[in-house]
């Protein structure tokens, strides 16, 4: 069978499973089979696909169907243009994270921002991002679990920034040794209701309790003592959470000003604190 021709077949039973990006999904499984980047692999649309290879391609379509994370039968993810690796131990970075990165370079070119926590780090997408855009800021990536931390660090070497980001394991800002200028964060804030036994992905990463607002308003509260004075706080938030984590924020920092983004589905995303200038973190 000639690649073209086990493509379109993956993308059809993909597609018929309500696999949602089944083009993309089917594409890439080719190719974590083949070894071969994107362009290599509609160059040799027309080459036959050896029946070993077709078996194994055969073998990752069944894993996707039985509900298995393409990004984790390949152990890659692109997230901001770069390539990371991943695995059941992080969560898969999504698109709409990448708000967070843009939210936090556009603030870097309005205030100084020489030190940067990435708290709930995961597999570093977002603070390698910052790191390869922002080459003169000292970056902290913190997260609670080892095995997680081992896969940023080799998204930090993969991405020559292990010299700019220090991997601190810890309870969010607590390994922190700094007053931070930027502190960003997508902690777990799923609803505990809302999470299905299904969940490839680690609970650790998603679960944000009863209201899905725990972790974000832990950090919050620790957020009062390493925040430095006229620093900033990006978070992630879930759907419908804006109003809660704004009204903590503005009990816990009633001077700093609270403004929330949405994301390109119009869905509340990113809620950021500003800090005056003249304020000194208490
Ligand atoms: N966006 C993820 C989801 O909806 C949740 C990520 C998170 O909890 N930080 O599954």
């Amino acid at each position: 069978m000639k690649l073209k021709a086990a493509l379109s077949r993956a993308r059809g039973i993909l597609a018929q499973n309500a696999i949602e990006d089944a083009p993309l999904e089917a594409e890439l499984l080719l190719r974590h089979v083949l070894k071969i980047n994107r362009t290599r692999l509609y160059l040799d649309l027309e080459q036959e696909l050896s029946p070993e290879d077709e078996k194994a391609f055969g073998h990752l379509v069944e894993r996707r169907l039985s509900g298995e994370p393409t990004a984790y039968i390949t152990g890659r993810r692109e997230f901001y243009g770069l390539e990371f690796y991943v695995n059941p131990h992080t969560l898969i970075p999504r698109p709409e994270s990448e708000l967070l990165v843009e939210t936090a370079l556009r603030l870097s070119q309005s205030q100084p921002v020489s030190t940067i926590a990435d708290i709930g780090t995961g597999c570093g997408a977002i603070a390698v991002s910052l790191a390869l855009e922002l080459p003169r800021t000292r970056i902290y990536a913190t997260d609670i679990s080892l095995p997680t931390l081992e896969v940023a660090l080799v998204n930090c070497q993969r991405h020559s920034v292990t010299d700019r980001i220090r991997l601190l394991q810890g309870d969010m800002l607590k390994p922190v040794p700094e007053p931070i200028d930027l502190i960003v964060a997508n902690l777990p804030y799923v609803k505990e209701s809302e999470l299905t036994p299904q969940n490839f992905e680690p609970l650790l990463a998603l679960d944000g309790g009863a209201e899905g607002t725990e972790s974000i308003a832990r950090l919050c509260r620790q957020a009062k003592s390493k925040l430095a004075g006229g620093g900033s706080m990006l978070l992630e938030i879930g759907a419908g959470q804006g109003e809660t984590i704004t009204g903590l924020l503005k009990s816990l920092f009633p001077d700093g000003a609270v403004e929330v983004s949405r994301d390109f589905s119009g869905i509340e995303r990113v809620i950021s604190l500003s800090l005056s200038r003249a304020k000194v973190a208490k």
